[in-house]
């Protein structure tokens, strides 16, 4: 894997990165890269990834 933004596709090696990793049965794996938390924040802004997501108030 480069180190190509997930979201924007810039080299986050050039700003301050951020990483998101993701459990799994073997221990964590690379999920996405960022060139900031504005990057990750519209990343999951258009995936959605809270829609559907199991974390409703009671
Ligand atoms: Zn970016």
């Amino acid at each position: 894997m480069g180190t190509d933004c997930t979201y924007c596709g810039s080299d986050v090696e050039r700003h301050d990165p951020v990483f998101v990793s993701e459990a799994t049965d073997d221990g964590r794996e690379r999920a996405g890269q960022f060139c900031n938390y504005a990057c990750l924040a519209a990343y999951i802004d258009e995936q959605a990834l809270t829609v559907g997501a199991a974390c409703e108030w009671p």
